[in-house]
C-alpha cells in the first residue's frame, strides 16, 4: 500500500478538526450519516435479514463465526450498550432470546454465544452498538474460553467496594442477608415477564436445552 499523500495527510487534520470543533449532538448526526449499520437499519444497503421489527434488525453476518452467525442491531444510531434506552436494551435481548431459539432449531445447533464487545478496547469494530449470535455445535472449532486471571484478596476487596454490594455477595465477602433492603434493593429484582409454556409434543429434549442455556 502506497504512503499517503500530503493531500490525503491534509484532508485527514482537516477531518480531525472538524470533528473536534463538533458538539455532540453534530457528532452524533456525523456517526449516523457514515455508518454502514444505519444504512442497514434504512434499507438503503442491502443485508440478509432474518428479523425485523419497529425498532431493531436482524441480519446475516457477511463473514460469519458460523454459518448463520446474526448481528441484532437497534435501527437507531447507537455506539455502546449504556448508551441504548433501557426500553430497547431490554427489547433487543428479548429478540436476541427469541433468535438464539430459532437457531437451535433452525440449524439444529446445539448451543449459542451471545456476544457484545463494548468500545474499541473490547475488541468492538463497528461503531453501532451490536449483539453477536453464533449458533453452536460441538467440534464446531470455536473457542471462547476465557482465560482465567488469578486475583488477590487485596483485589477482590478492591473491586468489590468498587462495584458494590453485590458482588461482595458473589465473591463471598458479605452475607447476602447483611444487605440492608433499603439499600438499592429494589433495582436488583428484575422484572419477570410472564412465562409461555409453548412445549411441543416430541420436542422436549430441545425445549429443556433452551430453559438451561436462556434460563
Ligand atoms: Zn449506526
Amino acid at each position: 500500500m502506497a504512503d499517503p499523500s500530503a493531500e490525503d495527510l491534509a484532508k485527514a487534520e482537516e477531518l480531525k478538526k472538524k470533528l473536534e470543533s463538533m458538539t455532540p449532538e453534530q457528532l452524533r448526526e456525523f456517526q449516523k450519516k457514515n455508518c454502514i449499520f444505519c444504512q442497514i437499519g434504512s434499507g438503503k444497503v442491502n443485508a440478509k435479514k432474518v428479523y425485523e421489527d419497529e425498532d431493531v434488525l436482524g441480519i446475516l453476518d457477511i463473514n460469519p463465526a458460523n454459518p448463520g452467525h446474526v448481528l441484532l442491531m437497534p435501527k437507531e444510531h447507537h455506539m455502546i450498550l449504556p448508551q441504548l434506552p433501557d426500553e430497547l436494551r431490554e427489547h433487543i435481548f428479548i429478540v436476541a432470546k427469541k433468535i438464539s431459539n430459532d437457531l437451535l432449531k433452525a440449524l439444529d445447533a446445539r448451543g449459542t454465544n451471545i456476544i457484545v464487545m463494548n468500545g474499541p478496547v473490547a475488541g468492538q469494530r463497528a461503531q453501532h452498538f451490536i449483539a453477536h449470535i453464533i449458533p453452536r455445535k460441538e467440534g464446531d472449532g470455536l473457542s471462547f474460553t476465557l482465560p482465567s486471571a488469578k486475583m488477590s484478596e487485596m483485589e477482590k476487596i478492591e473491586i468489590a467496594s468498587a462495584v458494590g454490594d453485590r458482588l461482595h455477595v458473589l465473591l463471598g465477602l458479605k452475607k447476602e442477608e447483611e444487605e440492608k433492603p433499603r439499600k438499592k434493593a429494589a433495582s436488583e429484582t428484575p422484572k419477570t415477564p410472564p412465562k409461555k409454556e409453548s412445549k411441543k409434543p416430541g420436542k422436549v429434549d430441545l425445549d429443556d436445552i433452551l430453559k438451561v442455556l436462556h434460563g
